[in-house]
């Protein structure tokens, strides 16, 4: 492993287990769903939320209302304890079916951000990454996010992990707005953010795709393989199993 003038870190295989969006995250905006909707109807951005789920249960309705299971929004809602309940269940339709539609995912995140607010909800960080954060703090090495999650979801993440505060240590955060995580150019935009040159850069993550687009770009790229994280074909790429290989290798020696 080179030195390097820049950190640049993945979450969800990287810093997290990818578990804890499927196992964690998602079961609970699920379950917390209805009470969220039912507490916060008042509030005017949940009900533009809720205004875009209902116009995209209609599109949906389009494809799918042949469906025997499919749930629909009703047009004239009789109240909105009616609106409010169908809006529910047309959600957790979307949900079984892993959608991804915008009114949705601003929902999820919405019933999230209540969750980490309200101490219920705590992301997991793998043992050395407090410590490695705290390393690069001290050098001031510049320490930057890039996940798929949004840059919002990111703060929350590191914002409350069950090590704490984290986000002290971190000086800039990217989601896909910057552009794909599997395309070099990213990679040249982000380093022009940082004020370094992307050869300076070194970025960890456990993607394949995303190791070579960082690799094409002229970042240094290094493979993470945390416990959990799936099986990836034969590269030619440094693996680390911790961020202490990393951290080691930034004290320039
Ligand atoms: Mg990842």
């Amino acid at each position: 492993m080179k030195s390097y003038r820049a950190v640049l870190l993945d979450v969800e295989g990287t810093t997290t287990p990818i578990s804890f969006v499927y196992e964690t995250l998602f079961p609970y905006a699920r379950r917390n769903l209805g009470t969220f909707l039912r507490e916060n109807w008042d509030d005017p951005e949940v009900r533009q939320d809720v205004e875009l789920v209902v116009q995209e249960a209609k599109e949906l309705a389009r494809d799918h209302a042949d469906e025997p299971d499919f749930v629909p929004v009703p047009d004239q809602p009789p109240s909105d304890d009616v609106l409010r309940t169908s809006v529910v269940r047309h959600l957790e339709w979307q949900m079984d079916r892993d959608l991804k539609t915008t009114g949705l995912k601003s929902i999820q995140g919405r019933v999230w951000k209540s969750g980490y607010t309200e101490g219920n909800l705590k992301a997991p960080v793998y043992e050395d990454v407090p410590e490695a954060f705290e390393v690069w703090d001290k050098r001031d090495v510049p320490l930057h996010i890039y996940s798929s999650g949004s840059v919002e979801a990111q703060r929350l993440l590191f914002s409350n992990t069950e090590r704490g505060d984290l986000t002290g240590a971190i000086d800039g955060y990217h989601d896909t707005r910057t552009g794909p995580k599997k395309e070099a150019d990213s990679y040249g935009t982000i380093a022009e953010s940082i004020g370094v040159s992307a050869g300076d850069i070194v970025f960890v993550t456990d993607d394949l795709d995303e190791a070579r687009a960082a690799d094409d770009a002229g970042c240094q790229a290094i493979i993470s393989r945390r416990p959990g994280n799936p099986e990836i074909g034969a590269h030619d790429f440094e693996e680390v199993e911790t961020l202490s290989p990393v951290v080691e290798a930034g004290a320039g020696s």
